[in-house]
């Protein structure tokens, strides 16, 4: 086998194409799928090197393989890290994250405004095992320094958030957890490698939902943790090889196709999402629209810094509370009524009776879903027929 390599100079684009893919003598162009469980020594010896880590090799499929280290190396690459392990799903890439990394009394300092299995993941899984979280509101860093002490070892979360975009200083919240020697770990799924490179602002670990953008196409789960630091990326790859919750090769072949057209995809969600945004603000029908890429938004200088475009999602909020929100909703023909984001389909969704529903009316009011609220995850279809879709119920 040739492996591909890759000057580190390269440019995202190019990394996101050429990096990973080791060619077999076959000689083929595009990758192959190796769809095994096993791999074969050419002697007893070369099976105990394998296996006492004195020889680099594959050994069984939960531990390695050839295509899932294709998607690996790719996302490593685009995210600037040293290293990557494909995990089931995105929640078992969180999963996978702390139990390989924390102890019984660490504590975690997790931003309120995150998804909301990752919040049952915290609090009813990780407490479990002794391992203590405190939410804190996304954008306000004096409560996340409040909430920092000794025990602390890992800062979370997600930015833009969902559904409302709000955004946090990445390089400040690394600086604050650096001070209390934790880590911060950042879930990048909505901006993706192509719009944000949290490494690169000083987070330490990113966390993906390949079933998102990294696909882009809705047609497989699988997750992602990205390191700045080879011994956390060894710790997580332990953990899998143990417990299990490995990406299927056929999957890997999948995110790893997506990797390749995700710049220009994401460009193009941009764009269309801001089109879409910039209708609906003008809309008399429409109370709010929170949308990264509109210059009313309250860190609009901040975005402007840290990201390389606005992201896809948008929500907005119409007069006319939750029957109003129904109604456009079940006006549309073209979009999809669906909580998945990320695809080239533009999906709707009303957050406050789907994603955000198990939340006491209060929660929801203190988390600002509102109940005319709609979140769109802005696809790839023209951009007028979308206008066109959304008006029949705002009009
Ligand atoms: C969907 C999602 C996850 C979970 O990923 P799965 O692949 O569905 O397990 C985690 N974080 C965010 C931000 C997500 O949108």
């Amino acid at each position: 086998m040739h492996d591909s390599g890759h000057p580190p100079a390269w440019h995202q684009a190019t990394q996101a194409i050429r990096t990973g893919y080791q060619r077999t003598e076959q000689g083929e162009h595009g990758e192959a799928i190796f769809t095994t469980s096993s791999f074969v020594f050419d002697s007893a010896e070369q099976a105990a090197a394998r296996f006492s880590g004195d020889e680099p090799g594959n050994i069984y499929a939960r531990f390695t393989n050839p295509t899932t280290a294709m998607f690996e190396k790719r996302l490593a690459n685009m995210e600037q890290g040293v290293g990557c392990v494909a995990t089931a799903s995105g929640m078992s890439a969180i999963l996978s994250t702390f139990m390989a990394l924390c102890e019984p009394g660490d504590e975690l300092v997790v931003a309120r405004q995150i998804f909301g299995t990752s919040v049952v993941l915290f609090e009813k899984y990780l407490g479990k095992f002794g391992i203590q979280v405190h939410f804190v509101d996304l954008t306000d860093l004096e409560q996340w320094q409040a909430a920092c002490n000794s025990k602390t070892r890992y800062l979370y979360v997600e930015t833009p958030s969902n559904p409302l975009t709000e955004v946090v200083d990445i390089t400040k919240l690394a600086e604050l957890a650096h001070q209390h020697s934790a880590k911060l770990i950042v879930d990048n799924c909505f901006c993706t490698p192509a719009l944000q490179t949290p490494l690169t602002l000083g987070a330490d670990i990113v966390i993906h939902s390949a079933t998102k953008f990294l696909d882009g196409q809705g047609r497989a789960m699988g997750g992602a943790v990205v390191c700045a630091d080879l011994a956390d990326e060894q710790a997580i790859r332990g953990f899998l090889r143990t417990c299990g919750p490995t990406m299927s090769p056929f999957n890997a072949w999948l995110f790893g196709k997506g990797l390749e057209t995700l710049n220009i995809r994401m460009q193009a969600h941009c764009q269309n999402a801001q089109i879409l945004a910039e209708w609906l603000a003008a809309h008399p029908a429409v109370e709010k629209v929170h949308f990264p890429g509109l210059a009313e938004h309250p860190q609009y200088a901040l975005i402007q810094r840290q990201q390389r475009g606005p992201g896809a999602i948008v929500s907005f909020v119409v007069e006319g509370g939750r029957a109003a929100a129904w109604r456009v909703i079940n006006q549309t023909r073209l979009l999809s009524i669906t909580a998945n984001l990320g695809d080239t389909r533009t999906t709707i969704t009303h957050p406050a009776s789907t994603t955000h529903g198990r939340l006491s009316e209060q929660q929801r009011r203190e988390a600002g879903i509102q109940e005319g609220l709609i979140r769109l995850s802005v696809g790839l279809e023209d951009p007028q027929d979308l206008i066109d879709d959304l008006a029949r119920g705002l009009d």
